[in-house]
């Protein structure tokens, strides 16, 4: 039995100062990860700092058409913002398709970006991992990883990063603010998801203590018309193996701007530059789309039990621009 302390910070400089101040101590927002993570003692905090009282937890316009997201606000209430589901809809069906309504009425959009793995030897202690244990080597490289990533993969770690919303959130260019003992900084969401690398085990820049206070969304009116499609095992309550973000404006039959981002194939959610690049000023039809989606897919690493995810990713893709294009869902 380990010892758990609980603290719950009044202010955002209590809160940074009290994990700041002590190796052990954890954020704790919905805990919907960090609770279950403790009690398998995948995660050992010796402190648990509560910080659902501080004051962040709007959906707010900004006067440039873009929205801040505070960190502290839940799944389920970001996903019926009217702002959200008016100017960004692929934010709020990416909530929608994650998760069930029980953990999104707790879950909050911080956690929701820093939440772990899902990776079956992750979560067994028993099991060799290099993210929890550094050095101890990988159970899923040669062992079931029909669930596991295909890009941006290393030598030390496959697994796909589980977030839904991330990957919404990498097609719209989202910042991640940041406050911490060394002050305040911006973080281009892309950047704020770390390829494993030899340091499976560092997933984000972020220093220990150093608190999320919100999620800004630049304006992008090409969003007005987006998409999130999830592929999954079962239609609800599950993780993705694959997934796309899209969203296009044609002019005169031609792509004039597009934004594609993959969840579930990637170890980080994963913008589909390659393909936007392959798009862009091509005629929007299912020839370009496809060539597109073959070139993104052109970098996977597939092993036998996940090379499926290939071709799914393609189809998805596919798919997405048909439907935002033509309501064709081929
Ligand atoms: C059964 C199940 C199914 C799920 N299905 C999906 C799914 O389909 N799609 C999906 O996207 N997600 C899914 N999730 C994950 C869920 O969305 C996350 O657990 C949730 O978003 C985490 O948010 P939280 O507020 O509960 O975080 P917590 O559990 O409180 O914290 C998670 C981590 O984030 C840190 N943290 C929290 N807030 C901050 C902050 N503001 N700044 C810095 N660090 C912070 C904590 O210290 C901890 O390390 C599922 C979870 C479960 C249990
Ligand atoms: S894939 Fe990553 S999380 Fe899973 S066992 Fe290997 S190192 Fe650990």
């Amino acid at each position: 039995m380990r010892a758990l302390s609980y603290a719950r910070a009044a202010d955002t400089g209590t809160a940074i100062a009290l994990v700041a101040g002590d190796r052990e101590a954890a954020f704790l927002a919905g805990g919907t990860t960090e609770v279950d993570l403790a009690r398998q003692q995948v995660l050992r905090p010796g402190l648990l700092v509560d910080i659902n009282d501080l004051p962040l937890d709007g959906v707010e316009d900004q006067p440039d058409g873009g929205l801040r997201i505070g960190a502290l606000a839940r799944m389920s209430d970001v996903a019926r913002a009217p702002a959200v589901l008016a100017r960004f809809p692929v934010i709020s069906q990416s909530l929608l398709l994650g998760a069930s309504a029980q953990l999104r009425n707790m879950a909050s959009m911080g956690g929701n970006l820093c939440q772990r793995v899902r990776c079956g030897y992750f979560r067994d202690v028993a099991s060799p991992c290099n993210k929890r244990d550094p050095g101890s080597g990988c159970g899923a490289i040669d062992g079931m990883n029909r669930g596991h990533a295909i890009l941006g993969v290393s030598g030390s770690c496959i697994a796909t990063h589980p977030s839904d919303v991330a990957v919404a959130l990498v097609a719209l260019d989202a910042v991640v603010r940041t406050r911490g003992p060394g002050g305040e900084r911006d973080i281009g969401i892309d950047d704020f998801f770390l390829l494993p690398g030899d340091t499976p085990d560092r997933e984000h820049p972020l220093e220990h203590g150093e608190l999320i206070t919100a999620i800004d969304v630049p304006p992008a009116p090409v969003a007005r018309r987006s998409v999130y499609l999830k592929f999954r095992d079962r239609q609800s309550y599950e993780f993705a193996l694959a997934s796309v973000a899209a969203a296009i404006r044609v002019e005169d039959g031609t792509v004039a701007e597009v934004r594609l981002a993959l969840g579930g194939v990637g170890t980080k959610p994963w913008r589909a530059r390659r393909a936007e690049a392959a798009l862009l000023g091509q005629p929007a039809g299912q020839a370009g789309f496809t060539e597109a989606a073959e070139q993104e897919l052109a970098q996977a690493t597939a092993r036998p039990q996940n090379a499926f995810k290939v071709e799914l990713a393609q189809r998805a893709i596919v798919r997405a621009l048909n439907t935002l294009t033509n309501g064709d869902a081929r």
